[in-house]
């Protein structure tokens, strides 16, 4: 809309000069008349365009390695969108640490929260708390007209991440899946060298791209896992390197699906790839911990509404907000409360809230976006967590800032141990927990 009205007004400058005022000014009228109407009617085409999200977790690939292979379906979404180191393991020595292994990277993205919430701690997922909603159940629930896939080399992902089915969890059940292959030893015997993740991780990538160009499902998680497997058995290696090149020829198979569909169809799509963890730094056969390579990880998008947050080393937990943000899914205001992350498609309020209590008060800090942001925030605390097992918690308002001065302080009646503190920002909320043990 911008460059519509830069140009008219050069046009009209140069008629100047040989038109009389009267016909200048009409001519005036006519352009400005000319370009709302363009603009309108290109607001009007973009908006009609239907939103479709897919997310691709590819298996414990450093960013390193991603920036150092030639990759070039990588290449073309990041030149489309774009590209940018991120993190997992939240916030490193405190309270919502989470170790940098599978199940718990999983569930952090879908839950948009750290493991003090989603309680997956390692790759067994014995208890994982569902009253943090997945994207899944947020999308179904907000309009169960939505149609949900999955595409995974590992049926845990759904079964027990997601929970389908499962009361707990909220009975979601997914409209569409193609996992559970590696049980499957008739036609994928399991082989010492991992081959037959190979072909599965190629299954699934093939099924992905066949059902987004015939039946362009509303959300989709596709995971694979081959790459984590050539990590473990020969770290940073050459064998490592091939299978994450091969893994970007199997990627390509779903954004060509993608660029036919854009094509053809008046569909938005939004695509995300990104990996669960790092590896450690000496051999790369490992993690689990909390070193810089272990924790840094990346994003790669096709998106064009990157907001700043892109650029500042977003986090794993960012991509659900995102991901609701592209698809227009208002998420439950109690869910949208206890989020870690911040979007990083549309807009952003602040980031990186913190808190600290001395006696009985407590000084609350953030980043805000914008220097120029005379939005206010509003900022509530709750000394008890009910949420966590169900229950609703009750805030209480301590004021009201505007986001630029990214500080408020306020005294509290009693200091129990424990405070939850909420931002409320025009956008989003961010959330902070004073001390770990509620
Ligand atoms: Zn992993």
């Amino acid at each position: 809309m911008m460059e519509i009205f830069k140009f008219y007004p050069q046009k009209i400058n140069a008629a100047h000069r040989q038109l009389p005022i009267k016909t200048i000014k009409l001519k005036f009228i006519v352009s400005v008349f000319l370009s709302v109407g363009i603009a309108f009617n290109l607001t009007a085409q973009v908006q009609e365009k239907k939103p479709k999200a897919v997310f691709v977790i590819l298996d414990g690939v450093p960013a390193d390695v991603i920036e150092k292979l030639a990759l070039p379906t990588f290449g073309e979404i990041a030149k489309t969108g774009g590209f940018a180191r991120a993190y997992v393991g939240g916030v490193k020595g405190t309270y919502n640490e989470t170790p940098t292994i599978s199940a718990p990277g999983y569930i952090s993205l879908l839950s948009g929260t750290w493991a003090h919430k989603h309680n997956v701690w390692d790759n067994d997922i014995s208890q994982p708390n569902y009253h943090y909603w997945n994207i899944f159940r947020i999308a179904e629930t907000v309009n169960p007209k939505i149609q949900t896939a999955i595409f995974s080399t590992w049926l845990d992902n759904r079964t027990k991440l997601i929970g389908e089915g499962l009361e707990q969890a909220g009975s979601v059940t997914l409209d569409y899946k193609f996992d559970g292959l590696e049980h499957d030893t008739i036609r994928y015997p399991h082989n010492k060298d991992a081959s037959h993740i190979l072909k599965i991780d190629e299954a699934v990538c093939d099924e992905a791209a066949r059902f987004i160009l015939n039946n362009a499902p509303d959300l989709s998680w596709i995971y694979l896992e081959y790459t984590d497997d050539m990590g473990h058995r020969f770290g940073d290696s050459r064998q490592f390197y091939d299978a994450v090149k091969n893994a970007d020829a199997q990627l390509k198979k779903i954004w060509e699906s993608i660029k036919v569909r854009e094509e053809k169809f008046n569909e938005d799509w939004l695509l995300i790839i990104t990996t669960d963890h790092g590896r450690d730094a000496v051999e790369g056969k490992n993690h689990g911990g909390q070193s810089e390579r272990e924790r840094t990880t990346w994003i790669t998008t096709n998106s064009k509404k990157l907001n700043d947050r892109f650029k500042q080393n977003p986090a794993i937990v960012d991509i659900l907000p995102s991901i609701c943000n592209h698809l227009q899914l208002p998420i439950p205001d109690t869910i949208s409360r206890e989020l870690d992350g911040v979007p990083f498609i549309g807009t952003a309020d602040f980031s990186n809230l913190s808190a600290t209590l001395k006696e009985h008060v407590i000084t609350v800090k953030w980043k805000s976006f914008s220097e120029l942001n005379t939005d206010k925030a509003e900022i509530f605390f709750a000394d008890k967590n009910n949420f966590k097992s169900g229950g609703s918690d009750s805030y209480k308002k301590a004021g009201e800032v505007s986001i630029h001065e990214e500080e408020f302080t306020f005294s509290v009646p009693t200091n129990s141990g424990y405070f939850k503190v909420l931002l409320k920002g025009p956008h989003h909320y961010s959330n902070v927990w004073i001390s770990a043990s509620p």
